[in-house]
């Protein structure tokens, strides 16, 4: 029997991995304009890293986790998001005793186990960005604008950007005893998950995917209706800042996002679109998270975008990402001349330019038979003939005309030939 993929997994094959360098390489291009440094961490991580950093009641640590034991007995997980895994390194590398804040971003696959669909896969890529050491509302602005900056860099349209503030774990305190007595005169309507959610985290009600809990949802009194004056002010200075940047938004009271370790800004960028999977990223600000994994207090914002889903919506939206092409110069070999074709083919490609020969040894029409199906705009052709005279023919596949060019010319000629 074949062995197949994983469910939920993808093989990027090329013609699809020309528009994942395209939207990685903006991605590292905007990171350098805004000042922001690349980091790896590991793929897998103690488990308890994302029990304490994610927290225990979310969806993701509670059901899509991907936990194993690995031969030394440890508990080991898949990473499920990239922002606990970064907090770990900014305080395993002692990156607080450095200038702050710290800004980073990463890139990578992460892990769910989730019910495979459209745009949702258990294998996915994420772009993620993140602050630490700064608490100023300026800092939420600025990732909020990094993300809206590349989606729209990458040709997205239609995008909508919802905020919200979620307060502080003091104006968090007024608020699930709020939710709780509300809740609590609507518990036979409540689906089960939310009905035990009632006491462990009645905030997690709100997020329900369930549509008789959004419906209760949508009555309910909200964090924006609980914030304190701080948390008021800051979320003030966030909506000034991005409207000084002429960032376009909607304030969603509803908006929770599915983590625990959210605090003040809360946001997510949507897709119009009908469908569950309309979110390309979302973040906000994590001022406790820090602390939730054993370091100090340290304030921190960011973001994931779910790089799936960008392809996915510039795919539904008819934008072509501008890939560079696979092949731009192909060596077909006739006669004797094979010592010729690899020169030429060094030289092409010392050149910058995208070159390849033939290496079956099959006849000269089978070779231009085959460039031909490559789409290659130019190809080079060694004759036995042509050698002797220290040129080979230049042949521009779109017109068909063909001119003998001096070997020692013909890597700059095809270099102009192809546009480079
Ligand atoms: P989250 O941290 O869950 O808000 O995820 C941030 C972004 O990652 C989402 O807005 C999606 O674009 C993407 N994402 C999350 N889960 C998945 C998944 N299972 N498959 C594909 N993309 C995902």
């Amino acid at each position: 029997m074949q062995i197949t993929r994983p469910r939920g997994t993808s093989d990027i094959l090329p013609g699809t991995t020309e528009k994942w360098q395209v939207i990685e390489q903006t991605m590292h291009r905007i990171c350098r304009e805004y000042a922001y440094r690349e980091i790896r961490t590991p793929i897998f991580e103690h488990t308890e890293l994302f029990l304490r950093g994610v927290g225990e009641t979310t969806d993701i640590v509670e059901k899509e986790m991907y936990t194993f034991l690995d031969k030394g007995g440890r508990s080991i997980t898949l990473r499920p998001e990239a922002t606990a895994a970064v907090a770990r390194a900014y305080l395993e590398n002692k990156l607080f005793a450095q200038p702050q804040p710290i800004k980073l971003y990463c890139v990578g696959p992460m892990f769910r186990y989730d019910r495979p669909q459209a745009g949702r896969l258990r294998q996915f890529h994420q772009f993620d960005v993140e602050v630490f050491g700064a608490a100023g509302p300026g800092a939420d602005a600025e990732v909020i604008a990094l993300a809206m900056d590349y989606l729209a860099r990458l040709g997205l349209k239609d995008l909508q950007l919802h905020i919200n503030s979620v307060g502080c774990p003091e104006c968090r305190q007024v608020l699930p005893e709020k939710l709780r007595t509300y809740l609590a005169g609507q518990v036979g309507d409540l689906c089960g998950d939310c009905r035990t959610r009632i006491d462990r985290n009645p905030l997690r009600v709100l997020d329900c995917k369930n549509e008789k809990c959004r419906d209760i949802g949508r009555e309910a009194p909200t964090p924006l209706d609980c914030l304190c004056t701080a948390c008021a002010e800051h979320f003030e200075q966030v909506r000034r800042q991005l409207d000084l940047l002429k960032i376009g938004y909607v304030v969603n009271p509803r908006l929770v996002r599915g983590l625990d370790y959210y605090t003040r800004t809360a946001f997510e960028i949507l897709f119009s679109e009908s469908g569950a999977q309309n979110a390309v990223g979302g973040g906000g600000r994590y001022d406790g998270l820090m602390e939730t994994i054993g370091g100090a207090s340290v304030p921190g914002v960011g973001f994931a975008i779910g790089l799936e889903r960008v392809l996915l919506v510039l795919e539904r939206q008819g934008v072509s990402l501008e890939t560079a092409a696979p092949l731009e110069a192909f060596v077909a070999v006739a006669g004797e001349t094979d010592e010729l074709a690899t020169r030429l083919l060094a030289d092409l490609r010392k050149e910058g330019v995208a070159a390849d020969r033939d290496y079956t040894g099959r006849s000269l029409k089978a070779q231009m038979k085959y460039a031909g199906k490559t789409r290659v705009p130019v190809v080079v052709i060694t004759g036995e003939d042509e050698a002797a005279r220290g040129v080979a023919v230049v042949r521009d596949m779109a017109t068909g005309e063909q001119t003998e060019v001096p070997v020692e010319l013909i890597a700059e000629r095809v270099r102009t030939l192809s546009g480079r």
